[in-house]
């Protein structure tokens, strides 16, 4: 207990001088002492760790966690439902949470460098850490014609986290996530052996719905009378269109910070979807859907969304909705765009 006493003190202090070192804010430094004091008593306060204690940052792998756990596990989602997940930075509780857990699932990519720094300054040693880029093959950054690199390489060499090239977004593709899933669910049997044949039946359910989706891409990528999609957006997709054999054109790539795209992107998407009689124009999730309300009042083309599951809203965390929902209306939302 000490120890840990000691090492939350350590963290606390670490993230004042970097708080300190941009700008100094009294009422965050008050705000967070008070509420690293409430982690504290919640506990302290808390006797019943009997469940194992799983900590995932963002959406995809809380879901996962979900269906394979149930209500076996204590799950927390880092992440806030309907907040951006580049813009996230973890609070003093988040990094209590992620030290008193027994398994931490993380994505790994740039995004998420801050992680590296908190766990070298814990003892991880009970703890089980899940990156999920270090469990499937991992893909480059694409820049691909027409798109607008915002990417400030000015700040590149104080990015020295060996992922800053990948793309992070591994879990866009259902083979992927089934990757994923049977890893989180044997490190669940390994660290609860005696609830180890409930977790590995949840993980096979939740295995075969990601299995059908993953066969309706397929279908419906076989069928369709197209290969290119168009996103007037940021795109976070370049494992499932890897997946599914498609081709695709986009404002920018990734999960750039670029929301107003230059008007060469723009004339180079509109010529696109022109020349080649491309019926939908598409956005994802949380966008402001600038660019593609250009691109389709210019060609008539119909606006739809692509959700890439990085967070969900508020509305749809509290309904329950998971991976495979979000998947489903992918589902036909490809079917429109490969007609
Ligand atoms: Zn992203």
């Amino acid at each position: 207990m000490i120890k840990k006493i000691l090492s939350i003190v350590i963290i606390t202090v670490v993230m004042m001088l970097s708080i300190l070192g941009c700008s100094s804010v009294d009422v965050i430094e008050t705000e967070k002492e008070e509420s690293i004091a409430s982690s504290l008593t919640e506990i302290n306060g808390d006797k019943s760790e009997e469940k194992l204690k799983v900590v995932t940052t963002i959406f995809p792998q809380y879901d996962f966690a979900r269906a394979i756990g149930g209500e076996k596990i204590d799950l927390k989602m880092l992440l806030h439902p309907g907040t951006e997940s580049h813009s996230y930075e973890p609070t003093p509780q988040d990094i209590i949470a992620i030290q008193e857990c027994d398994i931490f699932i993380y994505v790994g990519g740039e995004s998420e460098n801050w992680v590296v720094g908190i766990l070298d300054s814990m003892d991880t040693s009970n703890m089980k850490i899940i990156s999920l880029m270090d469990i499937v093959e991992t893909l480059d950054e694409e820049i691909v014609e027409g798109m607008q690199d915002n990417y400030d390489h000015s700040h590149e060499e104080n990015h020295s986290h060996e992922d800053s090239e990948y793309d992070e977004h591994v879990w866009t593709s259902p083979v992927n996530a089934i990757i994923i899933i049977e890893e989180i669910s044997r490190s669940f049997m390994e660290a609860d052996a005696e609830n180890a044949e409930f977790y590995k039946n949840n993980a096979d359910n939740y295995i075969m719905l990601v299995d059908e989706i993953n066969t309706e891409f397929k279908e419906i990528v076989k069928h369709g009378n197209r290969k290119n999609l168009i996103f007037a957006d940021r795109f976070p997709f370049r494992y499932f269109v890897e997946t599914y054999g498609l081709e695709y054109s986009a404002a920018f790539p990734g999960c750039s910070v670029g929301t107003e795209a230059n008007a060469a992107t723009i004339a180079f998407l509109i010529n696109k979807v022109k020349t080649e009689q491309i019926p939908v124009v598409i956005t994802i999730e949380f966008s402001n859907e600038k660019i593609a309300d250009v691109i389709a009042e210019e060609t008539g083309a119909k606006k739809v969304s692509f959700h890439s599951a990085h967070n969900v809203s508020k509305d749809d965390f509290e309904a329950g909705i998971t991976y495979v929902d979000i998947m489903k209306n992918n589902i036909e939302v490809l079917h429109e765009a490969l007609k």
